[in-house]
């Protein structure tokens, strides 16, 4: 048996190591993969220093020099795709297909991020006093803290990482305890690369204790944070005494809507594909179907046929997998329980609906449920696995109804060939998304943000990128 890599924070551009660790496991067999710095408040305050300390040459330098860092990373990824993707699976459980996306991706969000160095664009506003100029400036916050769930964890350090440098920024990151190896092996890449010291640095350990001290913390300008409703209430806490800015990506809820006039194959074929990827613990998969009527039946039974034939295991032994295990036993048992509940609350379990005996790790059986109400919790609360509640409805107008009455406003779709209900639905939907006829997952040039308890501010393209700044208006008459 392989010996437990030892990781170490990366701060002023260098590894540290501190004296309290943490063990990180991986969930498919449960073996040790680990271990990392469980830093305490001196460790945050180290690199929060550094961040500051290197923040005002960092963001003096053109951006296109900014830009070309990111650049140069992004190939770095490239080169090292199959060791990333490794690393990301065995501590995250995704199949390893996916990871090496989650790794191409993120380069290709570093190229995309890069290329805003040439285009961020103040504004020269018409003022109501002759002679007078006014010009609006964009510039950096300072500091960003950005702070990391487990789930697509190699993405999330660019996403957070890529718009606060370009834009003038230097960032701490922390990853989350469950997934911390693979931000220590891209923190090792941008060792390898001209960066100034404290640009970027990295501070492992718990919400408790690191995340705790770096969201509370005065030296911090702005939190970027993607992870639950609950912690980011507990961010928000934090951040109030400060008056930190705050970018809050959170939880999900996301119904599909499928309507009597859909494709009833292609919107099998998309929810089904949204619900199982990442063992469907992603914010923006389909957590929840409303079906009219009309097509109930069959979409009940070809969905089922689809969930019985996804292929799941342990992702590094076998290579043609569609999922893996959920992250760890809490989230299992928090699956299995939904599950229980849905039923005692009288949803028909279709197929599925039991914990996976693989002999090691946290698999849960693809599922579908049919009759649910609103009123359950299944419809209401994030599952995180591989569970498809459905729920009938008569007309849009319901669907529309019920798709709004949620504490979460992240991501929706709907499935039909009509143009009159493909409007009438984005319209009528309260979201920060909506995907018509095809799968969730949003494009890096669009703008990820939910509204309701889904999240505060947004991510990707121009919104994205300009969340990182803020704008110095000044007034000149000449
Ligand atoms: P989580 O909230 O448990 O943890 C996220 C991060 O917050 C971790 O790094 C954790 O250590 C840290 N943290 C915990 N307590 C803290 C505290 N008191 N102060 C500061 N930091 C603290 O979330 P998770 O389980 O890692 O991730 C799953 C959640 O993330 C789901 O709800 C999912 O929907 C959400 N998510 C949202 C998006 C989005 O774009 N909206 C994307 C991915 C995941």
């Amino acid at each position: 048996m392989s010996q437990p890599t030892i990781y170490q924070n990366y701060i002023n551009g260098a590894f540290e190591s501190v004296d309290d660790h943490l063990e990180v496991y991986n969930p498919a067999n449960q073996a040790l993969l680990s271990r990392v710095p469980e830093s305490g408040s001196a460790d945050v305050e180290r690199a929060l220093a550094a961040a500051r300390a290197a923040q005002k040459g960092w963001g003096a330098r053109p951006a296109v020099e900014r830009a070309a860092f990111l650049h140069r990373l992004a190939s770095k990824l490239r080169e090292n795709v199959a060791s990333l993707a490794r690393v990301i699976t065995e501590e995250q459980g995704k199949v390893i297909a996916l990871a090496e996306t989650e790794v191409n991706f993120t380069a290709d969000y570093l190229d995309y991020m890069a290329e805003w160095g040439r285009r961020i664009e103040g504004e020269i506003i018409e003022s109501d006093r002759p002679g007078e100029n006014i010009f609006l400036f964009r510039k950096p916050l300072g500091v960003v803290a950005g702070i990391l769930p487990w789930n697509f964890p190699f993405f999330l350090i660019a996403r957070k990482m890529a718009p606060a440098l370009v834009t003038g920024n230097t960032i701490v990151i922390k990853p989350s305890e469950e997934t911390p190896n693979n931000c220590f092996e891209f923190a090792k890449l941008v060792d390898t690369l001209d960066l100034p010291p404290g640009v970027f640095n990295v501070v492992s350990g718990s919400g408790a204790t690191t995340g705790s001290a770096l969201t509370s913390s005065s030296e911090v300008d702005m939190i970027s944070f993607t992870g639950s409703v609950a912690t980011g209430s507990r961010i928000m806490a934090n951040a109030a005494e400060n008056i930190t800015k705050l970018n809050l990506e959170l939880g999900g809820k996301a119904p599909a809507i499928v309507l009597d006039d859909a494709d009833i194959d292609l919107a099998v074929k998309a929810i089904h594909g949204s619900r199982i990827i990442n063992s469907g613990q992603v914010c923006n998969c389909a957590e929840r179907v409303y079906v009219q009527r009309g097509v109930a039946d069959a979409f009940i039974e070809k969905m089922a046929k689809a969930m019985d034939a996804t292929r799941y295991g342990d992702p590094l032994a076998h290579n043609d997998l569609d999922m893996g295990p959920l992250i760890n036993q809490a989230g299992l048992d928090k699956v299995a329980k939904m599950v229980e509940t849905a039923q005692r609350e009288g949803a028909e379990l279709i197929t599925g609906g039991n914990v996976a005996d693989l002999g090691a790790g946290y698999h849960y059986q693809p599922t579908v449920l049919a009759g649910c109400r609103q009123e359950m919790a299944i419809m209401r609360q994030e599952i995180f696995g591989p569970v498809l509640p459905v729920q009938i409805v008569d007309d849009l107008e319901e669907a529309i109804a019920l798709a709004n009455d949620s504490d979460y406003g992240l991501t929706s779709s709907v499935y039909t060939r009509s143009l009159k209900h493909t409007m009438q639905a984005c319209r009528g939907l309260d979201f920060g998304e909506t995907y018509v006829n095809r799968e969730n997952f949003e494009a890096m040039q669009g703008f990820h943000a939910g509204v309701r308890k889904s999240g505060v501010g947004g991510a990707d393209g121009k919104h994205g990128l300009y969340e990182y700044t803020h704008s110095h208006v000044v007034y000149l008459e000449a």
